[in-house]
């Protein structure tokens, strides 16, 4: 049951305060477990406005979110989205919004760096796979390393705190990881692993790339002592400190432990679809209730709806059995 403007619950009784919304499922990278090469995006007709989005999101605050990740495809390749996100910004200033955030690349940051920060962002994640120029290159296929470097930099200088996003990719940076960890706590980030999910055709096999954390935090135990903290940011990581290094490493580890029984998040793509779990195809349109009346009224009722959906859990699975994802979209479409 979800209560109108009074929070929304869900059947298993898990308030939804975290929205997680895709601005654009472009992107001006490839990575190789995210995308196919040749990728088909959406038309430019397709997308939500800025305004749509901004609408959208303003009810969902309305209605409990305290928390609004942008996200994508590459956010900060959507045009004009520091629009949005500087109007975005008066629920913070309200009180109504407890965190604007984003996750991020890396590669425009250095453009946009000063400009999330005034505009109250406060954190923000960057996925970075390797340290290695040749390796990242090979791994996102189009991008720099170099820029992404700059945009981190850009970032610290305007005192934006970055979570590194790193997933754990069998046989490509699982070596490397002590010296991530090393460097990005050494630069007062946190560092953060996850297990590649199944998601959308790719064209690699993901039997190859999974590397269960497990295996990696044993394997990271013979060199840091890792003790459990209860360190939360209001994701799905769980935390350890870093003796070694006096900094935090997070796991996400869908694959190997399900953490479904605390979401406490709902995912917006570019067109106004509501996936209530990451993991399932099931979805709602919020776009035509948007547009078909100026109140919020059927907005509203169609998130209550879509919530009184949202599934218990996701069952991902990876092995030689199981060929097909678990869902067909791309993470690029819910975000990741
Ligand atoms: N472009 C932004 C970025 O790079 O962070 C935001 C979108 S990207 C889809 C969000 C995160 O999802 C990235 O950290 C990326 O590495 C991760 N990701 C993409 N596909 C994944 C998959 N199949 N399994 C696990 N993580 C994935």
């Amino acid at each position: 049951m979800a209560f109108h403007g009074n929070g929304m619950i869900d059947p298993f009784g898990r308030a939804i305060s975290y929205l997680r919304v895709s601005v654009t499922d472009r992107c001006d990278f490839r990575c190789t477990y995210c995308m196919a090469e040749d990728m088909t995006f959406l038309p430019k007709r397709d997308l939500l406005s800025l305004e749509e989005l901004d609408r959208l999101c303003t009810v969902f605050i309305e209605k409990g979110v305290k928390k609004l990740r942008l996200t994508g495809g590459e956010p900060l390749v959507r045009k004009n989205i520091m629009h949005l996100v500087r109007q975005l910004s008066r629920h913070l200033e309200s009180g109504a919004l407890d965190e604007l955030t984003l996750t991020t690349n890396g590669s425009q940051l250095s453009r946009f760096a000063a400009e999330l920060a005034d505009c109250g962002v406060k954190r923000i994640n960057v996925s970075l796979d390797t340290l290695d120029a040749d390796k990242f290159h090979a791994i996102t296929r189009w991008g720099n390393l170099t820029k992404v470097m700059e945009g981190i930099d850009a970032a610290q200088a305007a005192g934006l705190k970055i979570k590194l996003n790193a997933v754990a990719l069998k046989g490509f940076n699982d070596a490397e990881l002590p010296d991530m960890l090393r460097w990005a706590n050494g630069r007062g980030m946190d560092l953060t692993v996850i297990e590649t999910m199944p998601m959308g055709e790719i064209d690699a096999d993901r039997t190859d790339q999974y590397l269960p954390l497990s295996l990696l935090r044993a394997d990271l135990e013979r060199q840091f002592t890792l003790t459990d903290i209860p360190f939360k940011t209001g994701g799905p990581a769980r935390y350890v400190e870093v003796a070694e290094t006096g900094g935090r490493l997070g796991f996400i580890t869908p694959m190997t432990h399900n953490f479904c029984e605390s979401c406490n998040r709902v995912r917006l793509t570019c067109t106004g679809t509501l996936y209530m779990c990451l993991g399932q195809e099931d979805a709602a349109d919020l776009r035509a209730p948007l547009r078909q009346s100026e109140g919020n009224e059927l907005l509203s009722n169609a998130i209550d709806e879509a919530i009184g959906r949202k599934p218990k859990g996701h069952d991902f699975v990876i092995d030689r059995r199981t060929r097909r994802p678990a869902v067909s979209r791309h993470m690029s479409v819910t975000g990741g």
